[in-house]
């Protein structure tokens, strides 16, 4: 993440709604990635200051800004719709006559904000043109295990074809800590889980040709394989030691689609923490001259600073992760598509498809 600042100089947070130095309203612009400090006239401006003395850029608030969740996001003026591009993806939110429901969805949106910015920050998405990723939506569902009055049993994590469903509970910290027990994982956060099922949807989005997809297999797996039964399987034996030198994690090792999903969110980890240690100066990395090699081991001595924090602080290490070299590899691989893909959105050259073959690095070979 980046850092904000609101234009009397103090630094601001990625989800504040106003400045506690100054008092401003602030604001973030999906458009361009930048926090406006300025005034909020009614609900439905957002007068932005410019730096340029006397000049002022006026916005429309999203509408949740005055719900529960507090989005503090604007939108186009000539936007037909009244929330934000994050907000209006959520088709089913969970029910807020309950009380603790309130501040899971609250936490579901920042969590699903952080991912949006990221996005954003990748030229996966453009804020400008909204249209192209419509298809996206999210619901946030309960089961009996958060609330008795429910029938349903088990909310399914999962995506199907754009639809994105996350169980509620998970924004409670208690509830992913026993899910992180009983699963052995040793990592499971709320906006881990956004960052893995947006890899199945952007799947979707980058492997549409035969091409494309051989490309896929030959790093992954073939991801025809019986998806139920693999899972089956995966459940059936359990965590076991076969997976640590090709796979992220052990879940990754259950089907070529999930390895996916789990690369990719671990790709995004990356990006973000990275930009916030550069922002703060720990690293020296510049994203502008991008080379996978070279990010990749400012990540390792980032991760290690970070992991040493937190053992002087008594806590566990948030990065507890070994990455063999075939896993580098698939990395290396999704940052190849990325760059791919977002440079195909950029030049907005959907009618030009061409198969990624020729742009994957040497890396394949092994
Ligand atoms: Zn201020
Ligand atoms: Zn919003
Ligand atoms: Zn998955």
């Amino acid at each position: 993440m980046r850092r904000f600042y609101c234009l009397c100089g103090n630094e601001v947070g990625f989800h504040d709604h106003y400045c506690k130095h100054c008092g401003r309203d602030l604001a973030f612009d999906p458009q361009i990635g930048t926090m406006w400090s300025g005034e909020l006239i009614a609900q439905d401006h957002f007068f932005a200051h410019s730096a340029n003395r006397g000049k002022a850029v006026k916005f429309r608030p999203c509408a949740q800004r005055f719900s529960a969740i507090g989005c503090n996001w604007l939108l186009l003026n000539e936007d037909e719709h009244c929330q934000c591009i994050a907000c209006r993806s959520s088709r089913v939110i969970p029910d807020q006559s309950i009380q603790r429901n309130i501040n899971r969805w609250y936490r579901l949106e920042q969590a699903k904000r952080q991912l949006f910015q990221t996005l954003l920050d990748l030229q996966l998405f453009n804020a400008a043109q909204p249209a192209v990723f419509q298809d996206l939506r999210f619901d946030f569902l309960e089961d009996r295990r958060s609330n008795p009055n429910l029938q349903l049993e088990h909310v399914l994590t999962g995506h199907y074809d754009g639809l994105i469903t996350l169980n509620a509970a998970e924004a409670d910290e208690g509830f992913l800590h026993t899910m992180k027990e009983q699963m052995r994982e040793r990592y499971r956060t709320l906006l881990g889980h956004f960052r893995h099922e947006i890899g199945h949807y952007f799947w979707l989005k980058f492997f549409t040709t035969e091409a494309q997809k051989r490309q896929f297999r030959s790093v992954f797996g073939d991801e025809r394989d019986d998806y139920a039964h693999a899972l089956e399987r995966y459940y059936q034996q359990g965590n076991n030691n076969h997976w640590r030198s090709r796979f992220i994690t052990p879940y990754a090792s259950s089907h070529p689609h999930e390895d996916w999903a789990e690369t990719w969110a671990h790709y995004l980890h990356i990006v973000d923490t990275l930009q916030t240690a550069q922002s703060y100066g720990i690293s020296i990395y510049e994203p502008q001259e991008h080379n996978f090699n070279r990010w990749f081991v400012e990540w390792a001595r980032v991760a290690q600073i970070m992991n040493a924090l937190n053992r002087s602080m008594g806590l566990a290490e948030p990065y507890p992760f070994k990455l063999s070299e075939i896993v580098v590899g698939k990395l290396h691989f999704i940052d190849e598509v990325i760059q791919e893909y977002a440079q195909r959105q950029t030049n907005n050259a959907a009618a030009t498809e061409k198969p990624l073959a020729d742009t994957v690095a040497s890396w394949t070979k092994s």
